[in-house]
């Protein structure tokens, strides 16, 4: 099945509207559709409504930022029950920390040469509980500091980099529970995006299963082909459920665009099967 359960719109950090996503979605043969947010479910209600409209089967969705071995994890939940005040409350502690950090962020930069950066990259913002490195980095962009968004994150954005501020988001154990909690399935996104050394993988997995987590991202955009096989050995290794998702943010930007995925490595448990009861069908 053509399953894509990871992506953002401008209700987060990515640029087009549910419905566009949910069209483009459709129009790209996806047969599954989740639209997972960071940190944020404001969108969910026209996310399911589009789909809907688009005759596509849809799951509800999120992705929440994690401060875990000194680095950020991102942990998607799937069929997620969109009105559940739990999951509403911890997701909206991990977004109140955004708007300090970006102006934080504003004055790095400014210190850095770069005067501005915190009102440029409001411009981009389509959520104001939701100002990301990727608004600053369309900034940049604009104002032609750098020619491309990944360049603007390899000069500034990252760890070491001018215009980086260290940040505490939610704890591995809570955005596990808040998930589980409100009826959905945790999953770990992008692993093989995190370096983490051999070590802090199987801490990261081992955790993460013993606070009930469930799958992981196998096939993603942020995934090459080596990639996803490890991954799969890792499902197989912790019992996970392998999930697929683009994880696409805008034409512009994002290399891999919704639906055009490889497929899940032979001999995994897709975690599709295990929300057949969440997905909401079409008419
Ligand atoms: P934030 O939640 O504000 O820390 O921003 C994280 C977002 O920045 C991720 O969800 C990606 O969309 C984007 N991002 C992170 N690293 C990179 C990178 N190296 N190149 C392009 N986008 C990135
Ligand atoms: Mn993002
Ligand atoms: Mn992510
Ligand atoms: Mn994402």
């Amino acid at each position: 099945m053509n399953a894509d359960l990871h992506c953002h719109s401008l209700l987060s950090d990515g640029t087009l509207e549910p419905e566009a996503l949910a069209a483009r979605a459709k129009a790209n043969g996806v047969e599954l559709w989740a639209l997972t947010d960071h940190d944020e479910l404001v969108g969910l209600g026209r996310a399911r409504a589009a789909a809907h409209a688009a005759g596509l089967p849809y799951l509800t969705g999120t992705e929440i930022s994690v401060s875990f071995a000194g680095t950020t994890v991102h942990v998607v939940g799937l069929g997620v029950d969109a009105d559940d005040a739990v999951l509403a409350t911890g997701l909206a502690a991990t977004r109140g920390g955004r708007e300090p950090r970006a102006r934080e962020m504003g004055e790095a930069l400014a210190r850095a040469g770069i005067p501005g950066a915190y009102e440029g990259a409001l411009k981009f913002v389509g959520n104001p509980e939701l100002i990301s490195r990727t608004h600053f980095a369309r900034f940049l962009v604009e104002s032609r500091v750098c020619s491309d968004t990944q360049e603007v994150f390899r000069r500034y954005l990252v760890e070491g980099k001018p215009g980086f501020v260290p940040h505490r988001w939610a704890r591995l154990g809570d955005a596990v529970s808040w998930i589980t909690a409100a009826g959905g399935i945790a999953v770990i996104a992008h692993p093989a995006r995190y370096k983490l050394t051999p070590t802090e993988d199987f801490a990261l997995f081992s955790e993460f299963k013993a606070h009930g987590g469930r799958g992981v991202e196998v096939v993603t955009g942020a995934h090459n082909a080596a990639d996803a096989l490890r991954y799969a050995d890792t499902a197989r290794e912790f019992g996970l459920l392998a999930s697929r998702g683009s994880d696409f943010h805008s034409p512009e930007e994002s290399r891999i665009d919704l639906g055009r995925l490889p497929r899940l490595p032979a001999g995994l448990t897709p975690v599709w099967e295990a929300l057949e009861a969440r997905v909401h069908a079409p008419a």
